[in-house]
């Protein structure tokens, strides 16, 4: 009997001595080792009773153990939960009430202090590197995986969002191995790619897109515990290809380390979770001779559109939806679909798409239409070469005096003004207009003048959209995934127009 992502991401790691994790410190741990940690764990798993079907929550540094848990939970049917490292304990009580978790693994030195939560909620809490590990040395090297149909569960990844409304997304079998098959060849992934992963592995970029990619295609990767500019530097020369996130980029641009010469063994770099500046993507290539592939997904979805990788790499775009995504854009209201060039709800189909929220059937019903088409929440259009662009989220849509501004229109704009490092551009209350069109800017010392920078935007966006007010800000507020935190910016500015 099968169980389909074992069998494309894990089985074929068995008795190969390539290596397949680089680490920092010049040590390599072979496919083979890999494979055998991951025979390990998943006897440790069910020494500890884990079950199919039971989830299993980690939440603890990047390491290659966190990669073998994963392909243990693959391989015995356990659903694996990462969480991202930042979740406060409050937070980590909702997941793992909210999952009905079985098992809670953490870095060493934190099980006691959530002993009375684990109490609590009836689940075992091991570590990950000492208490889990000495239990799974005693386990067999070798494993036989737990049979899985395609629509199984192998994950339930949290979305970002704040804690009581963060919704568990339940990723199949099916969704992940079609969505790393389709994406390892269009971006023509083989056994001789080195991928330079700096990304964190409780998210879906880099743990679905980065690894999934590399272990279907046989690649190694470079695993670095973080984005660390001294280590990428260090590692880029033995690097064929590298994913991250727009910060990367912005951050190796602003070092003088970053040349020609740096990369010169690279043949991609891809970019997606957040926007990536057109000025970035431009500098990039002046620099380094290569045109950043941006691509776009969530976590709901896994990856939805790419650029393409023969043909042009279009900065601002997302590139065309991917061959198995089935994309439309539709009136937000009622979901008609409307002509290409219009903007309007991003809506998508295809078997990469999710099977719904744990436990949420009203809201997974609320978020697909009646044709299946699953309602993303982004705003975008698919231009007349049938690339995508993205203006937002529509929940970051502004109306100011019933008109509608897409922020990311006034952000470019901003964002190629003299001074201008970057924008956020946000609604807040206002006395007249209901909202108002505010700009957060992180900018040069001394930052523009507001005066100067609204006399030039009148030259580029019709009036109801220009910012009726300035705000300068050392930096934006950023998650780990480098996307703007737009709510807190709401939150913070929410009485600059009041009175
Ligand atoms: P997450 O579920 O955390 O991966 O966040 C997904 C969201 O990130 C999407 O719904 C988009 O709003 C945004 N996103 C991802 N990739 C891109 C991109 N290349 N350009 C703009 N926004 C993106």
């Amino acid at each position: 009997m099968a169980n389909p992502l074992y069998d494309a991401l894990f089985a074929p790691l068995q008795g190969r001595d390539t290596p397949l994790l680089h680490l920092p410190d010049g040590e390599a741990l072979s496919a083979r080792a890999v494979h055998e940690m991951i025979a390990q764990f998943a006897g440790g798993l069910g020494v500890l009773g884990v079950a199919p079907g039971d989830r299993v929550v980690v939440q603890a540094a990047k390491s290659p153990q966190m990669l073998a848990l994963y392909g243990a939970c693959v391989a015995t049917g356990a659903v694996l939960l990462p969480l991202n490292t930042a979740y406060t304990e409050a937070e980590l009580d909702y997941f793992l009430s909210d999952s009905g978790a079985r098992l809670l693994l953490v870095d060493p030195g934190r099980e006691a202090a959530l002993a009375p939560l684990a109490a609590r909620l009836g689940l075992r809490v091991e570590t990950l590197g000492n208490s889990f590990d000495a239990l799974a040395r005693e386990r067999p090297t070798t494993l036989t995986p737990v049979p899985r149909a395609e629509d199984d569960l192998a994950a339930l990844l949290y979305t970002s969002g704040t804690t009581g409304r963060s919704k568990g997304a339940m990723m199949t079998h099916r969704n992940l191995v079609s969505n790393a098959r389709t994406l390892a060849r269009l971006w023509r992934f083989d056994a001789r790619d080195v991928l330079l992963h700096a990304l964190p592995i409780f998210h879906t970029h880099g743990l679905f897109v980065a690894c999934n990619v590399a272990l279907l295609s046989g690649a190694s990767v470079i695993f670095l515990p973080r984005f660390d500019l001294d280590q990428v530097c260090a590692c880029l020369p033995r690097a064929t290809t590298m994913m991250g996130v727009p910060t990367f980029y912005t951050r190796l641009l602003a070092d003088p380390r970053l040349t020609r010469d740096l990369v010169g063994h690279m043949r991609l770099f891809i970019s997606g979770s957040a926007p990536l500046l057109s000025e970035t993507h431009r500098d990039w290539q002046a620099r380094t001779g290569h045109a950043i592939l941006e691509r776009y997904g969530m976590t709901e979805t896994n990856m939805l559109t790419s650029n393409p990788y023969d043909g042009p790499r279009r900065p601002g775009t997302v590139g065309p939806p991917l061959p198995d995504v089935a994309l439309r854009i539709t009136d937000p209201e009622t979901g008609t679909p409307l002509p290409r060039g219009e903007t309007g709800m991003i809506e998508v189909k295809g078997p990469n798409v999710f099977a719904g929220y744990w436990q949420m059937p009203d809201k997974t019903a609320a978020e697909f239409r009646a044709d299946g088409y699953f309602i993303t929440g982004d705003l975008g259009l698919i231009d007349a070469e049938g690339y995508v662009q993205i203006v937002g989220r529509a929940k970051d849509l502004i109306i100011s005096g019933g008109f509608n501004v897409y922020p990311r229109e006034v952000e470019a704009a901003l964002d190629e003004m003299p001074g201008v490092r970057e924008s956020a551009v946000i609604g807040v209350p206002h006395p007249d207009y209901g909202e108002a069109v505010l700009a957060v800017l992180a900018a040069d010392d001394p930052p523009p003048e507001p005066d100067a920078l609204a006399q030039a935007l009148r030259a580029r966006v019709a009036g109801y959209k220009q910012p009726k007010g300035y705000v300068v800000v050392a930096e934006l507020p950023r998650n780990t995934m480098g996307k703007v935190q737009k709510a807190a910016l709401r939150e913070a500015y929410r009485s600059y127009f009041a009175g």
